[in-house]
């Protein structure tokens, strides 16, 4: 178990060495947000399964599931992390715009099929190293499942295949890598200086202006908003024709200001549901790791009076034996002296 945390320290040390520019902007935000909401006892059990030099700051960690995957944010343990790379996405057939959980989710191994099997794991009773990996992977594929393109089509990998160029950029780029973090990038240097608080504070606004009825609780309605949006909004370019791998796009403000607001109601929503999700497992995870501990602390009293009592009874045994020994080297010499005198 010591090893194991050490390892599991060591990993996390590693991964968060290096740190990717703004990709995490948006997990982090999302992590923030729901942490912002947390009551009852959910802070303090985030606490217990946050590294303690973060403080119980969930959103350093928003992204290590992504950063153990690759050589240089992991580069001792990538290679073991690479059964989890499934877990971060859905693959829809192309222009289906529907979710088939059989279909498009066989064996769970998918983004929400991952987000409810660690949901479920952090119900059922686990060691300390599960839970927290558990929790981690948890609070970032939440994040994923918001992004649109992490519920995009098979054929072009969610947008990794369908490049272009970016307000006038020279290098190419793709529409994935647009979604996950370049429209972010340009708002948060446009209106917020890159100031990642600062933008925290304007998305945090939209969140507590979300409506109440959100199905916060509804995976499938998740990713069903999510494919709409790719479905409707995100393959078409400034001259709405449909974007594809076969032809390199153009895309500049008329792109970014129709898509920004969509971002952002996104981070603003999986904030919001992560919080709520974290609040219920809070409240419905097992109490029994808290009593291990009662019972552990009250065994070791228990040791610790036993081994006080025997420690007394040790010198109390120690002194008698003296003072016997004592006694006994005396009444010779006592003897001797009597017997002289006679
Ligand atoms: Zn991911």
């Amino acid at each position: 178990m010591v090893i194991k945390s050490w390892l599991f320290s060591v990993v996390l040390f590693e991964t968060f060495i290096y740190v990717y520019g703004w990709g995490p902007a948006g997990h982090s935000t999302i992590v923030r947000l729901a942490q912002s909401q947390l009551s009852d006892t959910a802070p303090e059990w985030i606490l217990s399964l946050t590294p303690w030099h973060w403080h119980g700051n969930l959103s350093a960690l928003a992204s290590w599931a992504d950063d153990i995957l690759y050589p240089n944010t992991n580069p001792t343990g990538y290679d073991n992390w690479q059964w989890s790379r499934p877990l971060h996405y859905i693959n829809i057939p192309d222009w289906s715009c529907n979710y088939n959980h059989e279909r498009d989710c066989v064996g769970d191994i998918c983004v929400s099929g991952a987000i409810k099997n660690y949901t479920k794991r952090l119900e059922t009773e686990l060691d300390d190293i599960q839970q927290r990996e558990a929790l981690y992977f948890l609070i970032h594929f939440v994040g994923d499942i918001h992004q649109p393109l992490h519920t995009g089509f098979a054929s072009d990998r969610g947008g990794n295949d369908v490049k272009g160029h970016y307000m006038n950029g020279t290098y190419l780029t793709n529409l994935h890598s647009l979604w996950d973090s370049g429209l972010l990038t340009t708002r948060l240097h446009r209106d917020f200086h890159s100031n990642a608080s600062l933008y925290y504070d304007h998305i945090y606004k939209l969140m507590i202006n979300l409506p109440s009825e959100d199905n916060d609780n509804n995976i499938e309605q998740w990713i069903d908003d999510n494919i709409k949006i790719v479905c409707e909004h995100i393959y078409f370019d400034e001259n709405n024709i449909t974007m594809n791998a076969t032809a390199n796009f153009t895309l500049g403000e008329v792109y970014y200001n129709r898509s920004i607001s969509i971002i952002e109601q996104r981070l603003a929503r999986g904030g919001r549901r992560l919080g709520v999700l974290l609040n219920q497992l809070a409240k419905t995870r097992p109490q029994k790791s808290s009593d291990q501990k009662n019972k552990l602390s009250s065994s070791t009293i228990a040791l610790i009076v036993i081994l006080v009592v025997e420690g007394i009874l040790a010198i109390a045994v120690g002194i008698i034996f003296f003072i016997r020994y004592k006694k006994r080297s005396w009444e010779p010499n006592s003897f001797a002296l009597s017997s002289t005198k006679e």
